[in-house]
């Protein structure tokens, strides 16, 4: 599946999101640049889109994201911590706006990565888009506030630190 990448104001809205409303749509470009001057000196967010999930493809074996950012902290030395929003098809074909906070797994037995601390937020249950996306976009200016540290969160989630492998 292609991603399409590039910063809001190349983002195709109202291709990917049809149904959204023109104020929704400038909800979801005002809520983004909120996260931007959140990441003052760290340059505009790089967002990533498909035109193919404008529509509901289909429950599949991965979640169809409509679009999204990623941001990655350099935790440094094999440790990742992330912070996610997205705006997705659930299983059951709704849209959603989800934020979440994903971080490296340092558990004996290794899971890769757990996300610690994570919204969804459904649209059209009396939430529009933009309401959703507002919602997920403060939630994640609010986690850049927080400790860029990886362990931070793992404590915060009762997960073990890192360790040297
Ligand atoms: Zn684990």
């Amino acid at each position: 599946m292609t991603m399409s990448r590039g910063v809001i104001d190349h983002v195709p809205l109202s291709t990917i999101l049809p149904q959204a409303s023109t104020a929704d749509l400038e909800a979801v470009q005002r809520a983004s640049r909120t996260v931007d001057a959140a990441r003052a000196g760290e340059g505009p967010l790089e967002w990533e889109w498909s035109l193919a999930h404008a529509v509901f493809p289909g429950a599949g074996p991965s979640t169809p994201v409509v679009f999204g950012a990623d941001v990655v902290v350099d935790a440094g030395g094999g440790d990742g911590l992330e912070f996610l929003l997205q705006a997705l098809w659930t299983e059951d074909g709704r849209l959603a706006v989800s934020a979440a906070v994903n971080v490296a797994c340092w558990c004996e037995t290794d899971h890769a990565t757990h996300d610690v601390d994570a919204i969804e937020l459904a649209v059209g249950t009396g939430t529009s888009i933009g309401q959703a996306f507002e919602a997920g976009a403060e939630r994640l200016v609010g986690w850049l506030a927080d400790p860029h540290d990886a362990d931070y969160w793992r404590d915060r989630a009762a997960l073990p630190p890192r360790w040297e492998r």
